[in-house]
């Protein structure tokens, strides 16, 4: 079989699921060729948070870039909902990073301070907040002894991941963009100025391509001309049974969700793509999670999982117009559910303009030779 499309997307993730809907949002068609149930899919195994405060350390575009997302993640939440009808659960809460002792609570102040510093503007209007204040800003929720302040920033928040991303798959679709499950692209050739993107089901001829397969997107993208490395780092997650509303602050190490689960998490492990869990990895997140909310103690663990972060050598994102094929883009990241915002706005005008803003450049991987 052959045929053509005005543009194909590779990866139906939330990075590759955000564009095509901004660019189905532009008048595009774009045609979404996925993987199977069994290729690495880190937009099925996240923490759910949209989350500023602690992104940028060392690359300060990135804190920007990260704040445009949270400042659109309101109205591409609404958006969403009355397009598809699914409610991606966004809460604009705030958020934490809890400190255990002076020592951390001194070091993430020093963090805090260092990141403010990199720009003449500060993105993040982050703070400290001492054991008191925090008190104040979680009047319900009932902190342990240990638990000496926190970082707060006030642009972070939650969604629920699935939920994004059956939004994105409907939204797309509903906007004329075609999405095919299990047809991985096993191969592309630029011919004349186009592309043939080879499936098992036949060649797709387009003049326009979008890598953003997560790890899928290595194998592919020397053919167009791109070399980014995308390294493999898993994050497991503890998941309780449902609980009464803690009224607790979302952090990157604890968060409840809508439903009431309460999510508990994450690890930073070197070991490619093995995706079990450890128990070892469990009891140490819980321990922390238990420092900070004792209440936790009597709650029922129901489930853990691991996933694999899609990470460059800095954890910044890279987006990159193939300089020696026009018409080929990669777009890779971490924070993909964060970034869900700028990719169907920014990035997705970007992209069908054929022409980078200097803020979406400040991502080429040029910076990482
Ligand atoms: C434990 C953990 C916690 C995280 N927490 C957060 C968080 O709280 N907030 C946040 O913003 N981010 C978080 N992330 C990161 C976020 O999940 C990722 O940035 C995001 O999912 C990346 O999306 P993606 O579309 O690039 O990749 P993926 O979700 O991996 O999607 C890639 C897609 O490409 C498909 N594919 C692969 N190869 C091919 C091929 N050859 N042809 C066609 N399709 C192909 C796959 O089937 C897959 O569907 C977390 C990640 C992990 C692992």
């Amino acid at each position: 079989m052959s045929e053509t499309a005005e543009c194909v997307v590779i990866g139906g993730g939330v990075v590759g699921s955000a564009i095509a809907y901004g660019l189905a949002k532009r008048g595009e068609k774009p045609l979404v060729l996925d993987g199977g149930d069994s290729s690495i899919r880190s937009s099925r195994v996240n923490f759910g948070l949209v989350w500023l405060h602690s992104k940028g350390d060392g690359m300060a575009a990135y804190g920007f870039w990260t704040r445009r997302a949270c400042d659109l993640w309101q109205q591409f939440a609404d958006e969403l909902t009355d397009e598809t009808g699914v409610n991606t659960q966004y809460v604009k809460s705030g958020g934490v990073n809890y400190c255990l002792s002076e020592a951390e609570y001194n070091k993430r102040s020093e963090t805090m301070q260092r990141m403010r510093g990199q720009a003449a503007e500060d993105p993040y209007e982050a703070r400290m907040v001492d054991r008191g204040e925090l008190r104040q800003l979680m009047p319900r929720a009932k902190l342990g002894g240990d638990v000496t302040g926190a970082s707060y920033g006030p642009h972070d928040g939650t969604c629920s991941p699935l939920y994004l991303l059956r939004a994105l798959h409907a939204g797309m679709t509903k906007r004329g963009a075609q999405y095919r499950a299990d047809s991985p692209v096993t191969a592309i050739k630029p011919v004349d100025g186009r592309f043939e993107v080879v499936t098992a089901g036949g060649v797709i001829s387009t003049p326009k391509v979008v890598l953003a397969a997560g790890h899928g997107s290595m194998p592919l993208e020397k053919a167009l001309g791109f070399d980014v490395e995308i390294i493999a780092e898993r994050g497991q997650i503890v998941v309780t049974e449902r609980v009464a509303p803690m009224g607790i602050l979302p952090a990157n190490g604890v968060r409840q969700s809508t439903e009431g689960t309460v999510l508990i998490g994450t690890t930073t492990e070197s070991v490619g793509f093995d995706l079990s869990t450890t128990p070892q990895a469990g009891a140490a997140m819980v321990k922390r999670a238990l420092s900070v909310f004792p209440a936790l103690a009597g709650v029922r663990i129901v489930r853990t999982w691991a996933g694999v972060r899609t990470l460059t050598r800095d954890k910044c994102p890279v987006y990159e117009q193939s300089g020696q094929y026009p018409g080929a883009f990669i777009a890779t990241c971490h924070s993909g559910v964060t970034l869900a915002a700028v990719h169907a706005n920014d990035l997705a005008e970007a992209i069908h303009n054929g022409k980078f803003t200097p803020m979406i450049d400040a991502f080429h991987g040029r910076r990482l030779k």
